[in-house]
């Protein structure tokens, strides 16, 4: 008897082995779910198929599953799993049901790769995120070159930038997701009852002078007394203290805001210069620095804080840039794999 590379018996020549995640994509039949060898891809989960005993296994770092062809029943480690469906096996594909993804790849805490990282959920710092897409309804913010306004562009950015942190295993929540007025105090209760981890505004700059182009990130450096007493962060402090299970007194809430602020300072800096090195290199725009401000949803906000202005609307060629979704595209992808990068250094 000799092992394969999982450690599974091989009975033989008589077990065929199907390897995982190598070869193209083939299109399911109708109503057959999704494909186990696609899904495998995207999270680089290692599976096998032993023909005979009609055994998936599959295995992401330390994580073990199996499951039978026919069965909806997958064993995670020692916790069995009920899928919708049971796994289907149709020519040499095996489909799984659509919730195979949540049911079973989430309990692996594989993060998806369409963004090049494969780290754990657990050891990221950062599980919730609120995305802060800035202006909306009567606001239109910028207003570019050609007409093109800011609250529709940095909508856009928004919602990809939660496709794809999201398909990443993070919580995430948007201050808007239409074209609606959000006040700015309102913008940053809506982060303090989630008790997020980090809050990211997406702007769109404008200069008087049309050839400025590039990209910005804001952040708070420093809070002064007159920042610590505003109305709006006492507010956002007893609502992020409610959302804790059990609230502390005043003295440790007093000592919990000190460090809550020490660690936002700290933290803003270290992701603002993360995303403004990251995101001029991979889209190749001008990076013009992460730069301290003391705008309303950054000094308000309790967690970690930034502000990215994506680029100039009032610049021709950055505006037709900003009109493009392929553009926008690449921009939230730069914005997701930064923060991906950030969330899992210590
Ligand atoms: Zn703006």
């Amino acid at each position: 008897m000799r092992k394969n590379s999982l450690g599974l018996c091989l009975c033989g020549l008589a077990v065929a082995l199907i390897c995982g995640c190598q070869t193209a994509p083939i299109a399911p039949p109708p109503m057959a779910g999704v494909s186990l060898q696609d899904v495998c891809r995207q999270y680089n989960i290692q599976w096998q198929f032993d023909s005979i005993t009609q055994v998936v296994f599959l295995e992401y770092k330390t994580h073990k599953a199996k499951a039978l062809v026919g069965s909806p029943v997958v064993l995670i480690g020692q916790e069995k799993v009920i899928l919708s469906a049971p796994l289907r096996r149709i020519n040499s594909n095996i489909y799984v049901p659509d919730d195979f993804e949540s049911k079973v790849i989430g309990p692996f805490g594989a993060v998806v790769s369409r963004l090049g990282f494969t780290g754990e959920l657990s050891n990221l710092k950062v599980h919730t995120i609120v995305i802060d897409p800035g202006h909306g309804g009567k606001d239109p913010g910028a207003k570019g070159y050609s007409g093109v306004k800011e609250k529709n562009v940095v909508l856009d950015i928004g919602k990809r930038l939660k496709e794809l942190l999201s398909e990443a295993g993070l919580k995430v929540i948007m201050t808007r997701d239409k074209d609606e007025f959000i006040s700015l105090n309102e913008r940053t209760e809506i982060a303090s009852k989630a008790g997020a981890d980090l809050f990211v505004s997406i702007h769109a700059n404008s200069n008087p002078v049309r050839r400025t182009h590039g990209i910005e990130v804001y952040y708070v450096k420093t809070h002064d007394k007159r920042d610590l007493d505003e109305i709006q962060r006492q507010i956002n402090e007893r609502l992020f203290f409610r959302t804790l299970n059990a609230a502390p007194n005043r003295t440790v809430q007093a000592i919990v805001s000190d460090m809550m602020y020490e660690n936002k300072i700290a933290e803003s800096c270290r992701l603002a210069m993360r995303l403004v090195h990251n995101i001029s290199s991979d889209i190749e725009i001008p990076n013009r620095g992460a730069r301290h401000a003391r705008y309303f949803v950054v000094r308000n906000t309790l967690m970690p804080a930034v502000l990215i202005e994506t680029g100039f609307l009032t610049n021709r060629q950055e505006e037709k840039k900003l009109n493009s979704s392929e553009y926008r595209e690449k921009l939230a992808e730069s914005i997701a794999r930064s923060i991906l990068a950030y969330a899992s250094t210590p």
